[in-house]
Protein backbone atom coordinates (compact mmCIF):
# COMPACT_ATOMS: atom_id res chain seq x y z
CA UNK A 1 0.00 0.00 0.00
CA UNK A 2 1.15 3.02 -0.98
CA UNK A 3 2.06 6.04 2.00
CA UNK A 4 -0.22 8.73 0.32
CA UNK A 5 0.45 11.88 2.42
CA UNK A 6 1.86 14.61 -0.13
CA UNK A 7 2.18 18.19 0.18
CA UNK A 8 1.32 20.48 -3.08
CA UNK A 9 4.86 22.57 -3.58
CA UNK A 10 4.59 25.91 -4.82
CA UNK A 11 4.22 24.67 -8.70
CA UNK A 12 1.51 22.61 -7.85
CA UNK A 13 3.39 19.15 -7.91
CA UNK A 14 2.33 16.65 -5.32
CA UNK A 15 5.69 15.56 -3.14
CA UNK A 16 4.85 12.68 -0.98
CA UNK A 17 5.94 14.06 2.89
CA UNK A 18 7.85 10.96 3.36
CA UNK A 19 10.85 9.53 1.40
CA UNK A 20 14.07 7.17 1.71
CA UNK A 21 17.50 9.04 2.05
CA UNK A 22 19.82 6.85 1.03
CA UNK A 23 23.00 8.79 1.43
CA UNK A 24 26.09 6.49 2.46
CA UNK A 25 23.88 3.23 1.65
CA UNK A 26 26.39 2.23 -0.49
CA UNK A 27 25.72 -1.06 -1.99
CA UNK A 28 22.93 -1.79 0.01
CA UNK A 29 21.01 0.98 -2.27
CA UNK A 30 19.54 -1.19 -4.16
CA UNK A 31 17.98 -3.22 -2.00
CA UNK A 32 17.20 -0.99 0.32
CA UNK A 33 14.78 1.24 -2.33
CA UNK A 34 13.26 -1.97 -3.57
CA UNK A 35 12.38 -2.54 0.15
CA UNK A 36 11.21 0.84 1.03
CA UNK A 37 8.65 0.77 -2.22
CA UNK A 38 7.30 -2.32 -1.48
CA UNK A 39 6.32 -0.61 2.30
CA UNK A 40 4.70 1.86 0.79
CA UNK A 41 7.16 4.75 0.74
CA UNK A 42 7.13 6.53 -3.23
CA UNK A 43 9.84 9.16 -2.69
CA UNK A 44 13.59 8.58 -2.81
CA UNK A 45 15.90 11.21 -1.80
CA UNK A 46 19.86 10.24 -3.63
CA UNK A 47 22.20 12.97 -4.94
CA UNK A 48 25.16 12.60 -7.69
CA UNK A 49 27.56 13.32 -4.82
CA UNK A 50 26.22 9.39 -3.40
CA UNK A 51 27.51 7.73 -6.29
CA UNK A 52 24.47 5.79 -6.32
CA UNK A 53 21.71 6.78 -8.34
CA UNK A 54 22.05 4.03 -10.94
CA UNK A 55 21.12 1.16 -8.11
CA UNK A 56 18.42 4.14 -6.84
CA UNK A 57 16.85 3.59 -10.23
CA UNK A 58 17.43 -0.56 -10.20
CA UNK A 59 15.43 -0.83 -7.05
CA UNK A 60 12.67 0.71 -8.94
CA UNK A 61 12.79 -1.13 -11.46
CA UNK A 62 13.28 -4.33 -8.94
CA UNK A 63 9.81 -3.08 -6.81
CA UNK A 64 8.05 -3.66 -10.26
CA UNK A 65 5.88 -0.07 -10.03
CA UNK A 66 6.01 2.20 -12.57
CA UNK A 67 9.14 4.74 -12.61
CA UNK A 68 5.83 7.50 -12.63
CA UNK A 69 4.87 6.79 -9.47
CA UNK A 70 8.03 7.45 -7.55
CA UNK A 71 9.44 10.85 -6.57
CA UNK A 72 12.97 11.35 -6.60
CA UNK A 73 14.82 13.88 -5.97
CA UNK A 74 18.65 14.68 -7.08
CA UNK A 75 21.05 17.37 -6.54
CA UNK A 76 23.80 19.05 -8.34
CA UNK A 77 27.06 18.63 -6.48
CA UNK A 78 29.33 21.48 -5.61
CA UNK A 79 32.82 20.55 -7.86
CA UNK A 80 30.16 20.54 -10.99
CA UNK A 81 29.35 23.96 -10.32
CA UNK A 82 32.68 25.00 -9.65
CA UNK A 83 33.81 23.01 -13.06
CA UNK A 84 30.87 24.45 -14.97
CA UNK A 85 29.64 20.61 -15.58
CA UNK A 86 25.93 21.72 -14.37
CA UNK A 87 24.51 20.71 -18.27
CA UNK A 88 26.24 16.95 -18.13
CA UNK A 89 25.94 16.31 -15.23
CA UNK A 90 22.08 17.04 -15.13
CA UNK A 91 21.45 14.77 -18.50
CA UNK A 92 23.79 11.94 -16.97
CA UNK A 93 21.52 11.99 -13.73
CA UNK A 94 18.27 12.35 -15.88
CA UNK A 95 19.72 8.91 -17.68
CA UNK A 96 20.84 7.46 -14.45
CA UNK A 97 17.56 8.00 -12.62
CA UNK A 98 14.95 7.60 -15.71
CA UNK A 99 14.77 11.16 -14.95
CA UNK A 100 14.59 13.79 -12.55
CA UNK A 101 11.30 14.56 -10.38
CA UNK A 102 12.81 17.01 -8.33
CA UNK A 103 16.49 18.51 -8.52
CA UNK A 104 18.62 20.70 -5.89
CA UNK A 105 21.62 22.77 -5.56
CA UNK A 106 23.44 20.59 -2.84
CA UNK A 107 25.26 23.50 -1.50
CA UNK A 108 24.88 27.25 -2.09
CA UNK A 109 28.77 27.50 -3.38
CA UNK A 110 29.69 31.30 -3.59
CA UNK A 111 29.67 32.83 -6.89
CA UNK A 112 28.25 29.65 -8.63
CA UNK A 113 24.67 28.48 -7.65
CA UNK A 114 23.19 31.80 -9.36
CA UNK A 115 24.41 30.39 -12.54
CA UNK A 116 23.68 27.10 -11.89
CA UNK A 117 20.31 27.99 -10.92
CA UNK A 118 19.31 29.69 -14.58
CA UNK A 119 20.72 26.29 -16.30
CA UNK A 120 18.58 24.17 -14.07
CA UNK A 121 15.25 26.95 -15.12
CA UNK A 122 15.97 25.86 -18.57
CA UNK A 123 15.15 22.27 -18.05
CA UNK A 124 12.57 23.51 -15.81
CA UNK A 125 11.01 26.00 -18.22
CA UNK A 126 11.64 22.77 -21.23
CA UNK A 127 9.59 20.20 -18.87
CA UNK A 128 12.45 17.85 -18.67
CA UNK A 129 12.68 18.11 -15.03
CA UNK A 130 9.23 18.63 -12.56
CA UNK A 131 10.65 20.47 -9.59
CA UNK A 132 13.46 22.59 -8.84
CA UNK A 133 15.05 23.61 -5.55
CA UNK A 134 17.84 24.49 -3.54
CA UNK A 135 19.55 22.70 -0.03
CA UNK A 136 21.27 24.10 2.33
CA UNK A 137 20.26 27.27 1.86
CA UNK A 138 20.38 30.92 4.46
CA UNK A 139 17.89 33.71 3.93
CA UNK A 140 20.96 35.32 2.68
CA UNK A 141 21.74 33.00 -0.19
CA UNK A 142 17.91 32.97 -0.61
CA UNK A 143 17.61 36.72 -1.27
CA UNK A 144 20.82 36.08 -3.69
CA UNK A 145 19.01 33.60 -5.45
CA UNK A 146 15.44 35.33 -5.81
CA UNK A 147 17.22 38.76 -7.11
CA UNK A 148 17.69 36.90 -10.64
CA UNK A 149 15.48 33.93 -10.53
CA UNK A 150 12.94 33.45 -12.45
CA UNK A 151 11.18 30.86 -10.81
CA UNK A 152 11.13 30.73 -7.11
CA UNK A 153 12.85 27.50 -5.73
CA UNK A 154 9.97 25.22 -4.35
CA UNK A 155 11.84 23.20 -1.90
CA UNK A 156 14.54 23.96 0.14
CA UNK A 157 16.43 20.78 1.95
CA UNK A 158 18.19 21.43 4.99
CA UNK A 159 19.21 20.00 8.30
CA UNK A 160 16.69 20.19 10.92
CA UNK A 161 16.22 17.90 13.62
CA UNK A 162 15.06 18.36 17.28
CA UNK A 163 18.31 19.17 18.08
CA UNK A 164 18.66 21.96 15.11
CA UNK A 165 14.71 23.01 14.83
CA UNK A 166 15.01 25.78 12.56
CA UNK A 167 11.96 27.61 13.21
CA UNK A 168 13.09 31.22 11.66
CA UNK A 169 14.38 29.40 8.71
CA UNK A 170 11.14 27.18 8.22
CA UNK A 171 9.17 30.52 8.80
CA UNK A 172 11.35 32.24 5.99
CA UNK A 173 10.68 29.73 3.88
CA UNK A 174 7.32 29.71 4.54
CA UNK A 175 6.83 33.28 3.66
CA UNK A 176 8.37 32.54 0.17
CA UNK A 177 5.31 29.98 -0.12
CA UNK A 178 8.98 27.65 -0.15
CA UNK A 179 8.29 23.99 1.27
CA UNK A 180 11.09 22.54 4.03
CA UNK A 181 12.79 19.29 3.61
CA UNK A 182 14.43 18.01 7.05
CA UNK A 183 18.02 15.91 5.73
CA UNK A 184 19.57 14.15 9.19
CA UNK A 185 15.64 14.17 10.55
CA UNK A 186 17.07 11.50 13.01
CA UNK A 187 19.77 13.96 14.21
CA UNK A 188 21.89 11.16 11.62
CA UNK A 189 21.03 8.32 14.77
CA UNK A 190 22.25 10.91 17.65
CA UNK A 191 18.50 10.57 18.92
CA UNK A 192 18.05 7.39 20.43
CA UNK A 193 19.14 8.22 23.53
CA UNK A 194 17.39 10.98 24.36
CA UNK A 195 15.48 10.33 27.35
CA UNK A 196 12.65 13.07 26.81
CA UNK A 197 11.80 11.72 23.45
CA UNK A 198 11.70 8.02 24.92
CA UNK A 199 9.20 9.27 27.43
CA UNK A 200 7.07 10.71 24.80
CA UNK A 201 7.59 8.32 22.67
CA UNK A 202 6.07 5.73 25.11
CA UNK A 203 3.39 7.81 26.07
CA UNK A 204 2.05 7.38 22.29
CA UNK A 205 3.59 3.78 21.78
CA UNK A 206 5.48 4.61 19.28
CA UNK A 207 9.61 4.75 19.03
CA UNK A 208 12.06 7.17 18.98
CA UNK A 209 12.26 7.26 15.28
CA UNK A 210 8.37 7.09 14.67
CA UNK A 211 8.03 10.21 16.61
CA UNK A 212 10.53 12.30 15.67
CA UNK A 213 9.14 11.77 12.01
CA UNK A 214 5.71 12.56 13.04
CA UNK A 215 6.83 15.75 14.95
CA UNK A 216 8.19 16.59 11.35
CA UNK A 217 5.29 16.18 9.64
CA UNK A 218 3.05 17.70 11.75
CA UNK A 219 5.39 20.80 11.69
CA UNK A 220 4.34 20.94 7.99
CA UNK A 221 7.72 19.48 7.04
CA UNK A 222 8.79 16.95 3.93
CA UNK A 223 11.15 14.02 5.83
CA UNK A 224 13.67 11.74 4.33
CA UNK A 225 15.14 9.47 7.34
CA UNK A 226 17.92 7.24 6.50
CA UNK A 227 18.32 3.39 6.44
CA UNK A 228 19.08 0.30 4.52
CA UNK A 229 17.08 -2.31 6.80
CA UNK A 230 13.79 -3.23 5.71
CA UNK A 231 12.59 -3.08 9.46
CA UNK A 232 13.90 0.54 10.04
CA UNK A 233 12.76 1.42 6.89
CA UNK A 234 9.04 0.18 7.94
CA UNK A 235 9.38 1.66 11.82
CA UNK A 236 10.02 5.49 10.22
CA UNK A 237 7.05 5.05 7.99
CA UNK A 238 4.23 4.15 10.14
CA UNK A 239 3.40 7.22 11.70
CA UNK A 240 0.09 7.97 10.09
CA UNK A 241 -1.82 6.68 12.65
CA UNK A 242 -1.15 8.83 15.39
CA UNK A 243 -1.43 12.37 16.00
CA UNK A 244 1.01 14.33 19.25
CA UNK A 245 -0.49 16.92 21.02
CA UNK A 246 0.18 20.48 20.89
CA UNK A 247 1.69 20.22 24.41
CA UNK A 248 4.22 17.31 23.56
CA UNK A 249 5.44 19.10 20.17
CA UNK A 250 6.22 21.90 22.48
CA UNK A 251 8.45 19.60 24.55
CA UNK A 252 10.21 18.20 21.32
CA UNK A 253 10.42 21.88 20.43
CA UNK A 254 11.91 22.51 23.58
CA UNK A 255 15.18 20.02 22.69
CA UNK A 256 16.41 22.68 19.99
CA UNK A 257 20.04 23.02 20.64
CA UNK A 258 20.61 24.84 17.16
CA UNK A 259 23.46 22.03 16.98
CA UNK A 260 24.52 20.70 13.80
CA UNK A 261 25.68 17.73 13.58
CA UNK A 262 28.86 17.88 11.29
CA UNK A 263 30.48 20.85 12.39
CA UNK A 264 31.76 21.49 8.79
CA UNK A 265 28.23 21.19 6.98
CA UNK A 266 27.71 24.88 8.11
CA UNK A 267 26.06 26.79 4.66
CA UNK A 268 28.04 29.84 5.89
CA UNK A 269 31.15 28.28 6.17
CA UNK A 270 31.82 24.76 4.25
CA UNK A 271 35.10 23.45 2.45
CA UNK A 272 33.86 21.14 -0.02
P1 LIG B 1 19.33 10.43 9.43
O1 LIG B 1 19.04 11.52 10.40
O2 LIG B 1 18.28 9.97 8.53
O3 LIG B 1 19.90 9.25 10.32
C1 LIG B 1 20.33 8.05 9.76
C2 LIG B 1 20.91 7.18 10.88
O4 LIG B 1 19.88 6.75 11.76
C3 LIG B 1 21.56 5.94 10.30
O5 LIG B 1 22.73 5.68 11.05
C4 LIG B 1 20.52 4.85 10.55
O6 LIG B 1 21.12 3.62 10.75
C5 LIG B 1 19.85 5.33 11.83
N1 LIG B 1 18.45 4.90 11.86
C6 LIG B 1 17.50 5.11 10.91
N2 LIG B 1 16.31 4.62 11.29
C7 LIG B 1 16.51 4.07 12.51
C8 LIG B 1 15.65 3.41 13.41
N3 LIG B 1 14.36 3.23 13.13
N4 LIG B 1 16.18 2.96 14.58
C9 LIG B 1 17.48 3.15 14.88
N5 LIG B 1 18.34 3.78 14.05
C10 LIG B 1 17.86 4.24 12.87
O7 LIG B 1 20.65 10.89 8.62
P2 LIG B 1 21.08 11.18 7.12
O8 LIG B 1 21.22 9.93 6.35
O9 LIG B 1 22.25 12.06 7.19
O10 LIG B 1 19.87 12.05 6.51
C11 LIG B 1 18.81 11.49 5.77
C12 LIG B 1 18.95 11.80 4.28
O11 LIG B 1 19.06 13.20 4.06
C13 LIG B 1 20.23 11.26 3.64
O12 LIG B 1 20.22 9.86 3.48
C14 LIG B 1 20.26 12.05 2.38
O13 LIG B 1 19.34 11.52 1.43
C15 LIG B 1 19.82 13.42 2.88
N6 LIG B 1 20.95 14.32 3.20
C16 LIG B 1 21.05 15.50 2.52
C17 LIG B 1 22.07 16.39 2.79
C18 LIG B 1 22.17 17.68 2.05
O14 LIG B 1 23.19 18.35 2.15
N7 LIG B 1 21.16 18.07 1.32
C19 LIG B 1 23.02 16.09 3.78
C20 LIG B 1 22.90 14.88 4.46
C21 LIG B 1 21.85 14.03 4.18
Amino acid sequence: MALTMSKKLNNGVEIPVLGLGVYESAGATREAVRDAIEIGYRHIDTAKFYGNESDVYKGILDSGIDRSEVFVTTKIWNDDMRAHNQREVIEQSMKNLGGIDMLLIHWPVKDEFVETWKIMEEYYKRGDIRVIGVSNFHKTHMEELLKSAEITPACNQIELHPYLSQVELVDYNNSLDIATECWGPLARGKIFEDETLKDIAKKYDKSISQLVVRWEIQRGLITIPKSVKRTRIAENADVFDFEISTEDMKLIDGLNENKRMIESADPDNFNF
